[in-house]
């Protein structure tokens, strides 16, 4: 691995763990379900009651636990997140590979356009040959004169 700062490979990595304490909340499931008719239920009939359980109540909290993995220059000590850089990297080789192929391809129809083209030139030599050999026999026909009954000997 390489600093993308002082580009020295002299770099420790490490994996950093995260918590974070954050408020749990129904989710849209129970919103959809129970939660649109229930609160304001609750709210216009047990005014009272849910107005002592809104302060009593505890307060719901999960803790989410997320992990990186951290690099450290030893030269210039300069920090980055290692994670975001492979993902980076990864979708740079992504790139790369899908131009690769679109180079394979555009090859490939130009070859095929080429063959087509090769193709075309080579019957249109043939018909040029062929009508030429029609105007010579025609020419060596008309040359021959004709016979008692007027007609010529077809060659
Ligand atoms: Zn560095």
């Amino acid at each position: 691995m390489q600093c993308p700062r002082c580009k020295s490979t002299n770099v420790s990595v490490q994996v950093v763990h995260q918590s974070q304490l954050v408020n749990d909340n129904y989710g849209c499931l129970w919103w959809a379900l129970i939660g649109w008719w229930w609160v304001p239920i609750k709210w216009i009939f047990f005014t009272f009651f849910a107005l002592i359980w809104f302060v009593i109540k505890p307060r719901r909290q999960k803790i989410v636990n997320h992990s990186y993995k951290e690099a450290i220059c030893q030269d210039c000590a300069f920090v980055w997140d290692v994670s975001y850089q492979e993902a980076q990297e990864s979708e740079e080789i992504y790139n790369r590979q899908k131009e690769k192929v679109r180079q394979i391809k555009r090859q490939r129809r130009k070859k095929a356009w080429q063959s087509f083209k090769d193709k075309r030139a080579t019957k249109r030599q043939a018909r040029t040959k062929k009508k030429e050999e029609n105007a010579k026999r025609k020419a060596l026909q008309d040359s021959i004169p004709l016979d008692e009954n007027g007609q010529r000997p077809v060659i």
